[in-house]
């Protein structure tokens, strides 16, 4: 099989994984609906590859990586781009991407006009004059920012439901049929866009083509400051994971700034003093007049309290509800009921965080309540249903439990170690990659529709040194379509780390998967970990290494060492494939100073010392290029 037609097949896999609806001019779903999803997964229309055929076709131009893109069996460049005259929010990025990948893709500049131009073959992007009975109907199957695709009358519509549905579908075709890979915003010095198109040779767009697709997780926001440094750039680049979400007051923590007894790290209120629930209701009020779009108000614990308000009567209602959350429900279910009629729109949203995880036993929250249960206490190593490891057990006990009595569940987990995210230490490791499609898979059979990933967010944090980069693709790519299978989960990763980190992407995974293998088995090594980790983590523990005497070695790093050595002898890499390595290096080289630091203190070992000199040069040198400031 040539390179080409592995890289078809692969396309072709990756088509297959979406959850689409199909969609019929009269609006019915030409397919049985499961009884408890709303979802329902169809062949999808074949792409057809020169997979069969024994001659590969000439290419006209070797440079194009697709020879022949057809829609309803007319040439795309007899097509235009259509936008409404009045357009939406991004229907003139969705048009201007597409011009820009079919042209850099095929060779063939599509004109683009508006709705108010008769045009031809039509690619309409979003809703224009020309929408018909069919694009109507498959409009109104979309949810949230999902998009319907079809071929009706010679043209091809994408639109969404909202403005950037449209978006979303307009990347989905450059992905499926195009080739096109987004990878991220701007994160290298010389702003060069990341993303890439694969050889595809020959795509037909069938002229019945018709599909609805929306992502499960309705509400996806994944905040790692070098994606979204990006956007700043190109915007929506790699934006799978944005949703315009509306908060009255702030995000998190806000109970004592409403009770107005103090700030996210104040103790936490009464909930059972009637003066503190009208203070919190009237702020509650006063919130929602101020930003009347908002979809959510907050009011939840503040941070880094191990307990609420210990008081006889909110102890009492602890224990009739079996959990610290208890209190919680009841104080947000009242809120929740005295505000519904005015804001009927509005939900009202709450933590279930540290000692709230648990869910109260008797009372379920309201319909206009919406529960975000964090993942705080989850082991990062392992998945979030692995029934094997003990705290994600207990943690996805507390998932199904809210799953039963929540309307609105709600996740917010992370995507570093906050060992590394919150000190402002760059050096974190954070071996959590490997399981993020399986944990989200947990989280949509229980009925979460929003996850929120919390990563490094601070401008002078941009630059990731735990390859956050793969990480926020991962997990954007994974909440836009959770039903992705292993394999596509493996292919998303794969192409990720060739193009970043070009062919030192495979020793990086190497390396990852060596350490996160390690840890993994609590037989081998520093047994300190446990076979667990944790979303605050020190491990710098986990390096060190000691014999049978208690003495510290460096066996261990002596074996990574062995990879990084691979690494740095490779001479094909690009400028910036070399800063991305040099990135990823800092963490390396900042551990393995500082075991060979703790073994030189105890030792006169010269070579051991040599060994800290030059692990901390490395060390500065790849900061430096980094553009982190030297410790
Ligand atoms: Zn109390
Ligand atoms: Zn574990």
């Amino acid at each position: 099989m040539t390179i080409k037609r592995i890289l078809c097949a692969v396309l072709a896999s990756l088509m297959l994984s979406l959850s689409l609806t199909a969609c019929t001019p009269g609006g019915e779903n030409n397919e049985t609906t499961a009884a408890n999803s709303d979802v329902i997964t169809v062949t999808l229309p074949e792409v057809t590859t020169d997979e069969e055929t024994e001659t590969e076709p000439d290419h006209d131009d070797p440079s194009l990586k697709l020879d022949h893109l057809t829609i309803g069996g007319v040439d795309i460049s007899e097509y235009t781009v259509v936008i409404p005259a009045t357009p939406g929010s991004y229907d003139q990025l969705a048009a201007d991407f597409l011009v820009r990948f079919i042209g850099e893709a095929t060779g063939v500049t599509v004109r683009q006009t508006t709705d108010a131009e008769a045009a031809g073959h039509m690619i309409l992007v979003g809703a224009t004059a020309y929408d018909t009975e069919a694009v109507k109907a498959a409009r109104l199957q979309i949810k949230d920012d999902g998009y319907a695709m079809l071929v009706d009358g010679g043209n091809l519509y994408v639109t969404g439901a909202l403005d950037r549905g449209t978006l979303f579908g307009v990347y989905d075709f450059l992905e499926k049929y195009l080739g096109v890979r987004i990878y991220g915003g701007v994160t290298s010095p010389e702003k060069q866009e990341m993303y890439e198109i694969k050889e595809n040779l020959r795509v037909d767009i069938p002229a019945d083509l018709c599909t609805v697709y929306y992502s499960h997780v309705a509400y996806r926001r994944t905040s790692w400051t070098a994606v979204n440094d990006g956007w700043a750039y190109f915007p929506f680049w790699n934006c799978y994971n944005s949703s315009e979400f509306k908060f009255a007051g702030g995000p998190v923590h806000t109970i004592a700034h409403l009770a107005e007894t103090g700030g996210d790290l104040s103790p936490n209120p009464c909930l059972t003093d009637e003066n503190i629930y009208q203070t919190v209701l009237k702020n509650v009020r006063l919130e929602l007049e101020k930003y009347p779009n908002a979809q959510y108000v907050n009011i939840s614990q503040t941070d880094g309290t191990s307990h609420g308000c210990q008081c006889k009567n909110c102890k009492a209602v602890e224990a009739e509800e079996g959990s610290p959350s208890g209190p919680w429900i009841r104080f947000v279910n009242r809120i929740a009921n005295d505000i519904k009629d005015d804001y009927p729109n509005v939900l009202v949203e709450t933590l279930a965080y540290t000692f709230t995880e648990k869910p109260p036993k008797v009372t379920k929250p309201k319909k206009n309540v919406a529960v975000c249960l964090c993942t705080s206490s989850c082991c990062f190593v392992h998945a979030i249903d692995d029934p094997d490891c003990p705290r994600n057990a207990t943690f996805a006990g507390y998932v199904k439990g809210w799953a039963e009595i929540c309307d609105h569940l709600r996740i917010w987990t992370y995507s570093g170690n906050f060992q590394a995210v919150d000190n402002g230490d760059k050096n974190g490791f954070a071996p959590n990659f490997r399981v993020i499609r399986q944990s989200v898979k947990f989280f949509i059979d229980h009925n979460v529709t929003a996850v929120y990933v919390e990563g490094q967010q601070h401008p002078e944090d941009r630059v990731s040194t735990a390859m956050g980069e793969l990480r926020a693709y991962l997990w954007g790519r994974v909440l836009w379509n959770p039903d992705m299978t292993e394999e596509e989960f493996t292919a998303y990763t794969n192409d990720f780390m060739n193009y970043y980190y070009g062919d030192a992407g495979p020793l990086l995974l190497k390396y990852v998967d060596t350490v996160y293998g390690d840890m993994l088995d609590n037989t081998k090594y520093n047994k300190l970990m446990e076979g667990h980790s944790y979303v605050i983590c020190e491990y710098g523990r986990f390096f060190r290494i000691y014999d049978t005497e208690g003495n510290c070695t460096t066996a261990y790093m002596d074996k990574l060492a062995d990879i990084w050595a691979e690494i740095y002898a490779l001479d094909t890499l690009t400028e910036t494939q070399k800063y991305h390595v040099d990135c990823a290096a800092v963490q390396f080289y900042d551990i393995a100073t500082s075991v060979y630091n703790t073994i030189a203190s105890k030792t006169r070992d010269s070579d051991v010392r040599q060994k800290v000199r030059e692990y901390k040069a490395k060390w500065r040198e790849a900061k430096e290029i980094a553009g982190l400031s030297a410790k």
